[in-house]
């Protein structure tokens, strides 16, 4: 399996800021624990998950120390009509300004998060983080399911809750 850990993703967040750092990298869902329990990796999809990531300090975009995470993600989770397996695709981007206390200027705007400066973040957590709050709740195939899907009122497939039953063990 392809697995590249980065085991040093720890950065000084605000020098990071400051000095207009940039770390762009990829790494497998596998090896963040918590997000790993809430997906459906098995041995053979394990390979084809990802998430690449860009973390940019900056400091000129709002006048102040602020970091920009975008992460390119595919996940496996299981489809919640058929039961079977399926990726999501979840890209998302963050502008966070580096502050410890609450930004005022930015107080309501949603669009901007917000960081406790430190001396020793990690990103990996924080893209753990992020990848939580944005899984969705109930997946469905997009398109339709497959051959299992159900018809309404149709029982799910018996093998399908029970490879998702074993999936748990
Ligand atoms: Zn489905």
């Amino acid at each position: 399996m392809r697995n590249t850990l980065i085991n040093n993703c720890i950065i000084n967040n605000l020098e990071f800021a400051q000095k207009h750092q940039q770390i762009a990298d990829n790494f497998a869902p596998i090896s963040l624990d918590r997000l790993a329990q809430t997906l459906a990796l098995t041995a053979e999809n394990a390979p084809l998950a990802s998430i690449n990531f860009t973390i940019t300090g900056d400091t000129k975009r709002f006048r102040q120390p602020s970091l920009h995470l975008r992460i390119n993600s595919r996940l496996p989770v299981i489809c919640q009509r058929c039961l079977e397996e399926m990726f999501v695709d979840i890209a998302l981007k963050f502008d966070y300004l580096l502050s410890n206390s609450q930004a005022e200027n930015y107080e309501d705007n949603d669009e901007i998060d917000w960081l406790e400066i430190n001396a020793e973040m990690d990103v990996r957590e924080l893209i753990e983080d992020e990848l939580l709050l944005a899984l969705p709740i109930a997946p469905v195939h997009e398109a339709g399911c497959s051959k299992h899907s159900m018809q309404s009122g149709e029982k799910p497939n018996p093998f399908a809750v029970l490879k998702s039953l074993k999936r748990l063990k």
